[in-house]
């Protein structure tokens, strides 16, 4: 460790995202990215934009990526926030936001950035244990003030809350912000971004990674009243004006206006998931109800990581986590559905090997 470094960088643990390996013929189901490509208009879009202007400096408001997400979502362009990816508009979100005198609250498993940034920003906070079903309980925040941040759906488990229930955990604290990322959202669970009229305390995060297969342009935006959008302005702004560069702004709008090109993505990665599901049950597997374009299951014989393990011998990639109460878990990214038959053959050789 060298004798240069922070306090800071001495006390960090930082994030390890699922690994990224350049093997040949490697079926990766490990980081929730979209088996599709992005619109061929926005692959487009960002060609052009990288031909033609990369000379000179971005927009530093992404005028015309806000203008047209604000259209796309119903709400104002003041009302739109974005970054380079949904992981730095969180860290923002964090220390514009989630910084308060009470501590941060959030599920016990949840999205392992988040006690990542509370590390990095000193951010004092609780987490509240999901159920026995592994389900977040609104009830158990009603008692306790303070900000909160809830994945919905949560990973790694794919359980979506429905509005209802987050309108009531919004209620319940108005003296303090509420996050909701919103990163799958787009595979079939309930948007908070209605709330937002109402609830001038909420901020709901999009990412354009998933649903709109574009991980590798990093955009994330964040939805919220114009009041708190200013906040996280205030912050990008003391650390890079320019979060967005031009071939992000213009791949990102191009990919907001061909609808066509998302639904049926979306579509098709629901259908496959449904698929997937029945698949593992027929395997043995217990699996979580998933909103999510990944599953979250585990199998009564066998732990994650020897599942985990036994299919990356095979050249399949699925996420497995050391976290006690996740232990026994897959997360399994809903792949194409010639990626899906590969690994439901690998799991039915693993399982007929051990039993
Ligand atoms: N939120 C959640 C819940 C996620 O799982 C991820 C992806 N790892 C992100 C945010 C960040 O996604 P991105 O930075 O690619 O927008």
């Amino acid at each position: 460790m060298s004798r240069f470094w922070s306090e800071l960088a001495r006390g960090l643990s930082p994030y390890v995202p699922g690994e990224q390996p350049q093997i040949p013929g490697l079926i990766k189901l490990n980081t929730n990215e979209s088996p599709f490509g992005p619109s061929p208009k926005a692959i487009e879009a960002i060609r052009a934009a990288a031909a033609d202007t990369l000379r000179l400096y971005p927009d530093p408001q992404a005028t015309r990526l806000r203008e047209v997400l604000a259209a796309y979502h119903n709400v104002a362009p003041e009302q739109i926030f974005v970054g380079n990816g949904s992981d730095e508009v969180l860290a923002h979100a964090f220390a514009a936001l989630l910084k308060q005198s009470d501590p941060l609250l959030f599920p016990d498993v949840t999205y392992s950035f988040y006690p990542v940034y509370c590390r990095l920003l000193g951010i004092d906070h609780t987490t509240v244990p999901l159920d026995a079903e592994m389900r977040v309980r609104v009830d158990d925040y009603l008692g306790r003030t303070g900000p909160v941040i809830l994945a919905n759906p949560n990973a790694p488990t794919g359980i979506a809350l429905p509005r209802t229930e987050i309108a009531r955990l919004v209620s319940s604290r108005p003296e303090a912000a509420v996050v909701i990322d919103e990163a799958y959202v787009d595979f079939g669970a309930d948007s908070a971004i209605p709330l937002i009229r109402d609830h001038p305390h909420l901020l709901v995060v999009h990412t354009m990674s998933k649903s709109r297969a574009l991980a590798g342009l990093r955009v994330g935006y964040a939805i919220g009243d114009a009041e708190l959008i200013q906040g996280l302005t205030r912050v990008k702004d003391s650390f890079n004006s320019y979060p967005l560069g031009r071939p992000a702004q213009a791949g990102a709008i191009a990919s907001i206006e061909d609808d066509a090109h998302f639904q049926q993505a979306r579509a098709a990665i629901m259908r496959n998931r449904d698929d997937l599901t029945a698949a593992l049950v027929r395997l043995g597997f217990d699996v979580l109800p998933s909103s999510a374009n990944f599953v979250f299951a585990r199998h009564p014989d066998r732990s994650g990581q020897s599942l985990a393990a036994a299919l990356r011998e095979r050249a399949v990639l699925v996420r497995h986590f050391t976290a006690s109460r996740i232990a026994d878990y897959l997360r399994i990214t809903i792949g194409s559905e010639a990626e899906l038959a590969r690994l439901t053959a690998a799991l039915r050789e693993v399982l007929a090997q051990n039993s």
